[in-house]
């Protein structure tokens, strides 16, 4: 399967690295607006077919998908571009600036009939699925309260300074992935009631978000999300999750501990990932989730069959995105069939 990439930044290393353990995959082309940035890349990976422009390397074609890796701004066009020209592709969180822009690329694709996924990893690191594992399994009965939690106080804006100048910061950057988990594990929600702070006075957007959220199963679920929380241990970047369910209890704490307890005792392991050759810590969690969602990606669209985090999908996790700012804004609980 031939493969190119778009957007050669910050992030799209992990994804390149991730392409090229797949032996079933070969990039082909990159492209990237920025020069040096299409040398780093191409230069590290060996890839001769370089372009700073999309178009003119959709024109020249020669590749079955491609991992459009840019910042939210260029999804939509680029997107689009792809099913122009029929193209299977892969798009980076956030799906699109908004709501409308993300239902219109998802109806592009539906009516061209090409495969799109929105790159939503976090679903894929180790230590979650082993608590939908464990949820599967029935171990604990029948959830009924859960939280998903990410608290930190690390310097994400070193690596990625557009993160401190959008109006909108932790709830579409990364509660956007707590979001998506909370659905992995509890299904759908319908309502949503979320509060934001700014705490950090140099960043424009909020740091700081709580959300409940109604799911359809009867699950209560709490997805806090905060990059102002100075702790004695840093945790970056690893999800908390605590369910009560009728038959016991799950944990995911520090250092991607698992406990469980049920009716016939409390076993606990650790759930944590594998380091990649290529990876680095703290990163190593994500970087292996990139490395497991390409895996689906390429079994999915040889078998021809929806990747798990479709665009389609995936318009449901971006609608808690916005029904958090929504939400948060007026101060009332939203309502997801009114966005979806
Ligand atoms: P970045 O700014 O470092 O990289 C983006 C690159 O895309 C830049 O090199 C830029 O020149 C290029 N670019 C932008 N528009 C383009 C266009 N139209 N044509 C060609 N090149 C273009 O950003 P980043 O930190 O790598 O983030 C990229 C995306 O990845 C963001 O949407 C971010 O939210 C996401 N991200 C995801 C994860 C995850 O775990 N899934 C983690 C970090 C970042």
């Amino acid at each position: 399967m031939k493969g190119a990439l778009i957007g050669c930044g910050f992030f799209a290393v992990n994804q390149m690295h991730g392409w090229r353990d797949l032996p079933e995959v070969e990039m082909v082309a990159i492209c990237d607006r920025d020069p040096e940035r299409l040398s780093i890349v191409g230069d590290e990976f060996a890839v001769d077919r370089r372009y700073q422009s999309a178009e003119a390397m959709f024109f020249d074609g020669g590749f079955d998908f491609v991992d459009i890796a840019t910042t939210v701004g260029s999804h939509r066009a680029l997107v689009e571009l792809a099913v122009r020209h029929k193209v299977p592709a892969i798009c980076q969180k956030p799906f699109a600036p908004t709501l409308e822009d993300a239902k219109a690329m998802v109806a592009a694709a539906e009516v061209a009939g090409i495969p799109l996924m929105i790159h939503e990893n976090f679903r894929w690191q180790t230590p979650i699925l082993a608590v939908k594992a464990v949820l599967d399994s029935g171990a604990i009965g029948e959830p009924f309260w859960g939280r998903v939690s990410f608290r930190s106080g690390f310097d994400v804006f070193s690596g990625q300074p557009y993160l401190a100048r959008g109006k909108r910061f932790i709830i579409e950057d990364l509660g956007i992935h707590s979001l998506d988990i909370a659905r992995f594990l509890f299904g759908d929600a319908s309502r949503m009631t979320a509060r934001t702070r700014r705490i950090n006075p140099d960043i424009a957007g909020e740091d700081v978000a709580t959300m409940l959220l109604d799911h359809d199963s009867g699950v209560t679920s709490i997805v806090d999300v905060s990059y102002a929380t100075k702790l004695p241990e840093e945790p970056f970047p690893e999800t908390f999750v605590e369910i009560d369910a009728s038959r016991g209890t799950l944990r995911l704490g520090k250092d991607y501990r698992l406990t469980v307890h049920g009716p016939d005792g409390t076993r606990e392991n650790r759930v944590a990932p594998t380091l990649l050759p290529w990876a680095s810590r703290p990163w190593h969690n994500i970087q292996e989730s990139v490395a497991l969602i390409q895996k689906h990606w390429v079994e999915r669209l040889a078998a021809g069959r929806e990747p798990d985090t479709s665009g389609r999908d995936n318009l449901k996790t971006f609608a808690l995105v916005e029904a958090a700012y929504l939400s948060a804004e007026r101060g009332e609980t939203v309502d997801l069939g009114d966005l979806l």
